[in-house]
């Protein structure tokens, strides 16, 4: 039987080339004249020059923004926020950055501008995902949801080619995961479909003209897209494994993503087929999931666990951790079946069309 919550959200996108330059007149249509600009330490410069744009509607800069946006970086951001009185934030980066923004905007009740730089999508998501004394834990609520995305494709034009595969698989999970989701629709069908064509039709493109801002495009449309998924149905095995190897294991996030994401789906196929069979016609594959590994070995994005880091000896640890929690899935999880799916993820062994 058909079963679903919607919430439909409000949020404003600003989508094209060189849109950084309307980040002062959106900061002005939210009512917020005092902002707080956030990054990572590898992107300070790209905030300093944000903040120019800004001119006197910026009031401080914090670059500290790491993975998995720890409690204790959130608590000095904070404070930073509070002592300059900022009524917005405005985060620039990837994920890291955009979860920063979330946490401090959604502590002090203040506005949030996201102009996303990767493909992780949280921009366009109510959920933020914290760390705490090494836990990581997620939650969801409206006011999480960023009030502005400012979506400008140049900026993405410094990622470098491994972390353009990564980011963009990453983005490709969501939409693969929201098309087997217990709570799908018939619109975020459409979306997943729409996303995935982008992202898979946008890394070979952008490979064969790097200089070029069309690829870029066209990534970055599918980035929302799949953001959007992500946003809006619940996500299955393979999100909760990557949550677990990120979170507990300190792996990579996108590379992490982009090694499991065939695996997991190989294990949901059997269980899947409407939604393998949607994919593998978007992808223009014969099979989904060896067509998704295939596609990730033809652009030399990291295929196995063992070279982004992970340890085989971590191998019972992370399935029993991954088999703890309960979520739905289209496939019934074992402890057993997610120890053998880490251990062909681990070699990386090729999945063998079914
Ligand atoms: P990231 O934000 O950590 O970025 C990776 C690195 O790339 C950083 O050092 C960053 O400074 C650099 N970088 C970013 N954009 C760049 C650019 N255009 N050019 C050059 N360098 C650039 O990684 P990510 O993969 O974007 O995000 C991962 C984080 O986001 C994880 O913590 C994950 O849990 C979170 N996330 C959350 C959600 C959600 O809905 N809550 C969704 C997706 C991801």
């Amino acid at each position: 039987m058909r079963s679903f919550v919607l919430s439909a959200t409000a949020q404003r996108v600003v989508f094209g080339a060189g849109t950084i330059a309307e980040v002062g007149p959106e900061l002005d249509r939210l009512n917020a004249g005092r902002a707080l600009v956030l990054s990572t330490p590898g992107q300070a410069r790209l905030a300093s020059q944000l903040t120019g744009l800004l001119g006197s509607r910026a009031v401080a800069e914090f670059t500290g923004a790491v993975p998995h946006t720890p409690v204790e970086v959130t608590e000095q951001a904070v404070d930073v926020a509070g002592a300059r009185r900022a009524d917005a934030v405005v985060a620039i980066g990837g994920g890291s950055t955009t979860g920063l923004g979330k946490a401090v905007a959604s502590r002090l009740g203040i506005r949030h501008l996201v102009v996303p730089t990767t493909y992780a999508g949280s921009e366009v998501t109510p959920v933020l995902g914290e760390t705490s004394g090494g836990e990581k834990t997620t939650r969801s609520a409206p006011e999480i949801l960023p009030d502005t995305v400012i979506y400008d494709v140049e900026l993405t034009t410094t990622l470098p080619w491994a972390v353009s595969v990564s980011s963009a698989v990453n983005a490709l999970a969501h939409a693969v995961e929201a098309l087997y989701a217990n709570d799908a629709t018939a619109e975020t069908d459409d979306l997943a479909i729409e996303a995935i064509r982008s992202l898979v039709g946008g890394l070979p493109a952008l490979r064969a003209d790097l200089a070029g801002l069309d690829a870029r495009a066209e990534l970055l449309y599918g980035a929302w897209l799949a953001g959007r998924c992500l946003g809006a149905v619940g996500m299955g095995l393979h999100h909760k494994l990557c949550h677990t190897l990120g979170g507990t294991f300190n792996l990579p996030h996108a590379a992490t993503h982009t090694v499991v994401l065939p695996f997991a789906m190989a294990y949901n196929a059997p269980a899947a087929s409407r939604a393998m069979g949607l994919i593998a016609e978007a992808i223009e594959r014969d099979q989904a999931p060896s067509g998704v590994q295939s596609l990730v070995r033809e652009l030399d994005g990291p295929t196995s666990l063992r070279e982004i880091g992970f340890a085989s000896a971590d191998i019972d640890r992370a399935a029993e951790l991954a088999a703890a929690q309960a979520y739905p899935n289209p496939r019934e999880l074992t402890r057993a079946g997610i120890t053998q799916l880490l251990q062909h993820a681990y070699a990386g062994d090729p999945i063998r069309p079914s």
